[in-house]
């Protein structure tokens, strides 16, 4: 899993789904339209809106009904680069989401965090889940531009403190990641951060406490840090990292809501490409059957040269079986190949339970979620699942645990909507029958009005 990142061949054809599972994107082109390589081809508007798709290469566009398609014609005319002078701007234009795999708008993150009280950059390079090495490959060839993201970030959000988080598995030497100027850190250039008022003096790194298992700071460059966390999957979650590293139990929260911004490391690098290249985000690192590539947004999952097996789209734990016409994503960390497992009843072991980071109990939600018990799954949070996989991985059983959380997550959710929208039914016909009737009493006294002033017409004394 060492070896250098790969660069396939351009596939025959860039498939881009128009309907995702986040929304729907807007087609800004139509069938016969030649683009560049950068050009807009599609906005996605959905909450939160994740805007621009671009065109991963020069070619023809052609429409269809649920996808958009564009046939390569091997010039690679590119798009000028962006030209935006705020970090914010060139962010959204360049259409970077976290790459990490939740496709949160990187731009709408930075504003929060700028506009809030954020001191604390983390950088999350902790990619736990087996048989994944999409990150790890990244920060071994290119830590200096990973750097030099962090350095941008950090120079816009003005935090005090930047922690890079790295897996168990990393073999990159912390000097090299820490490599860029970090001119923000010394104070010293014009850009420096905005003083925020309660932000702490910056101090001298030190180790990170708890269970990090190896943290270590950098003599000379105060307020960066990289830590390395050992332990088991699914370390590298959001919640579990920031519990991990900076001891902070999220609960409802958002990062942001306890001063800590994080960002995926391969977002922190499309940032350092669209702010020092002007370039938009239009491929990306994936692990594709246990070796890296680079692969353009849109390269269609049929076209990758994969083994024998059932195609996953995602890791081997937390990703799905792809469907006809699935393509690369921006969130598509890794294409794996699933080999068949034997399926047996539970034997009511436990191990799910003490593998779940949220504390939940595995084996009871998959009894009542395949016996229709809605009711129970409310009790036994299931909303709280973070799909992260690893009661999958550990049921000696071989029982789909992840794939019937997620269908029992979307039932509920359908529910839900289902239920919005016949209080919304409700509410408009009890609207209605309240306006008629009110319609009704005003009528009825204007008629009784109207016959008043006609007897006293008729019969006047
Ligand atoms: S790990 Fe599998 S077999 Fe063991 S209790 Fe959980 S669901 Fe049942
Ligand atoms: S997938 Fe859900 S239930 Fe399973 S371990 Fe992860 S959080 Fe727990």
């Amino acid at each position: 899993m060492d070896a250098a990142v790969k660069r396939f061949p351009m596939p025959s054809v860039l498939r881009y789904p128009l309907l995702t599972r986040g929304g729907r994107y807007e087609p800004r082109v139509a069938t016969g339209t030649r683009v560049r390589k950068g050009d807009v081809l599609a906005i996605g508007r959905w909450s939160p809106p994740v805007g621009y798709l671009h065109a991963a290469t020069s070619g023809v566009v052609e429409m269809e009904a649920t996808a958009m398609l564009l046939h390569p014609d091997g010039r690679e005319d590119a798009a000028p680069p962006l030209s935006a002078k705020d970090l914010v701007e060139r962010v959204r234009d360049a259409g970077i989401v976290g790459l990490g795999g939740a496709g949160y708008p990187t731009w709408l993150k930075l504003r929060q965090a700028r506009n809030g009280d954020v001191r604390t950059l983390v950088v999350n390079a902790v990619e736990c889940e087996p048989g994944v090495s999409a990150d790890a490959a990244l920060l071994r060839e290119h830590a200096e531009e990973v750097s030099s993201g962090i350095e941008a970030l950090a120079n816009y959000i003005g935090n005090s403190r930047t922690i890079i988080a790295v897996g168990e598995g990393m073999d990159v030497p912390p000097d090299r990641l820490l490599s860029a100027p970090f001119v923000f850190l010394r104070g010293t250039d014009p850009r420096a951060p905005r003083a925020r008022p309660n932000s702490p003096p910056m101090e001298q790194s030190s180790p990170v406490a708890g269970d990090s298992g190896g943290g270590f700071s950098m003599d000379g460059i105060p307020g960066v840090e990289v830590v390395r966390l050992t332990g088991p999957y699914p370390s590298g979650s959001e919640r579990s990292l920031l519990a991990r590293v900076l001891d902070v139990d999220l609960g409802k929260r958002i990062p942001t809501d306890v001063g800590v911004v994080v960002f995926n490391v391969a977002t922190v690098f499309a940032v350092h490409r669209a702010w020092h290249c002007g370039e938009r985000l239009v491929e990306r690192v994936v692990t594709v059957d246990e070796e890296n590539a680079w692969l353009r947004i849109g390269h269609p999952v049929e076209e990758l040269p994969l083994s024998e097996g059932q195609v996953v789209v995602g890791g081997p734990v937390t990703g799905w079986i792809a469907s006809e016409g699935e393509a690369v994503t921006k969130t598509t960390r890794a294409v794996t190949v699933n080999r068949p497992r034997a399926v047996s009843p539970c034997i009511r072991c436990g191990w799910c339970a003490r593998a779940c980071p949220e504390g939940l109990l595995p084996q009871e939600l998959f009894r009542h979620i395949n016996a229709g018990h809605r009711s129970e799954t409310r009790g036994l949070r299931l909303a709280d699942c973070v799909e992260c996989g690893a009661c999958d991985m550990a049921c000696p059983s071989g029982l789909p645990l992840l794939a019937t959380f997620r269908y029992g997550k979307s039932e509920r959710r359908e529910q839900e909507r289902r239920a919005r929208n016949a209080a919304l039914a409700k509410a408009r016909f009890t609207a209605r029958a309240a306006r008629l009737e009110q319609q009704r009493v005003e009528q009825q006294k204007e008629r009784e009005a109207r016959m008043a002033s006609r007897r006293k017409w008729m019969y006047p004394g």
